[in-house]
């Protein structure tokens, strides 16, 4: 503003109209001179993603296909919990890294969103929550691509919640398959939000079945960095352990598991497996679910069973796709 010749406080004013009042059309903005609303319209982007469709599960779960400039549609989900009003942010229109379990790595990879693209999705959870008299209350990176891929909008978009939309450390939490070089970095630039690792198993070839990913990193490469992040951030890592029967569930899948996690400051999210159109793999009955933790009742390793929301309109966990589907 100073370098235009405007008062300073007219930068807070427009961050007003933005993060507190979610108004991103200028001509609303009606504290602001007409001089300064041109200076905003010709300079700066105002165009944002447009709802393509929305869906909601029977669990209040609110699925958006978010439409791009480029008419690439992205998935984010807003989950809904006790207290918590919780945004799956995506950070990419599909994905590389080709999990065989997960439909966005069915899809291939399309292209890296924006920083901007990232904080759209955030702004329109904001503002949904503020139109339901609730307020947005966690973040996770856990839609469609992998964030440590597309670093720097991950990292701009972490920030921007952080100072714009008051989410705290605790409230953010970043989900990785496990790049080695992406945890490194994020020890070092913002270790102070949760580190979520999509395991998935700790034997290497099994790994490497379901994860194609594990080829270039293996399990010690990821260990180390992990030792890493820890060692900077104050959260545990939390482990994700997508529960598929006859794949991951037997008993030395759990030994490998405790074996991996035992001197690392851990807990494990075990996930039961949501069945995604087109994929062979099948969802645990209760009884393989107790069985496999069972496995870890006399151990230290603090667990806990996800229940995870979303899957009545294909927005759990790993059922991401940018399908358009109707709106409902
Ligand atoms: Fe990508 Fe995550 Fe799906 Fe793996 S699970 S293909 S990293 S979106």
């Amino acid at each position: 503003m100073g370098e235009r010749g405007f008062p300073k406080f007219r930068a807070s004013q427009i961050l007003d109209w933005v993060y507190d009042k979610f108004v991103v059309d200028i001509s609303q903005m009606s504290n602001l001179p007409d001089g300064l609303k041109k200076v905003l319209a010709s300079e700066l982007s105002w165009e944002m993603p447009t709802v393509s469709t929305e869906q909601k599960a029977d669990d209040g779960s609110l699925k958006v296909a978010l439409e791009l400039a480029d008419k690439g549609i992205i998935e984010s989900v807003l989950i809904t919990a006790a207290h918590r009003m919780t945004l799956c942010v995506s950070t990419q229109v599909g994905c590389k890294m080709g999990c065989k379990f997960c439909a966005t790595g069915k899809l291939g990879f399309v292209r890296d969103l924006t920083s901007a693209e990232i904080v759209a999705q955030i702004f329109w959870a904001a503002k949904t929550c503020q139109e339901q008299g609730k307020r947005l209350s966690n973040l996770v990176y856990m839609g469609m691509g992998e964030p440590l891929d597309n670093y720097d909008a991950t990292l701009f978009s972490v920030r921007m919640a952080k100072k714009f939309f008051g989410l705290g450390a605790k409230r953010i939490v970043v989900s990785t398959c496990g790049l080695p070089a992406g945890i490194l970095k994020l020890a070092n630039d913002e270790p102070n939000l949760k580190l979520a690792i999509s395991l998935h198993s700790a034997v290497e070839k099994q790994r490497r079945e379901l994860m194609p990913m594990a080829e270039k990193h293996s399990l010690p490469e990821l260990k180390k960095a992990l030792f890493t992040f820890a060692k900077n951030s104050p959260f545990k890592i939390t482990f994700e352990y997508i529960l598929i029967p006859n794949i991951n569930m037997d008993k030395t899948s759990a030994r490998a598991l405790i074996s991996y996690l035992g001197d690392l400051p851990a807990k494990i999210n075990f996930i039961s497996y949501n069945k995604v159109d087109g994929l062979d793999f099948v969802s645990p009955n209760e009884k393989e679910i107790a069985k496999f933790c069972a496995n870890f009742a006399c151990t230290s390793l603090r667990f806990t069973l996800r229940n995870s929301q979303g899957s009545g309109v294909q927005a759990a966990c790993g059922q991401l796709a940018g399908s358009k589907r109707t709106k409902k």
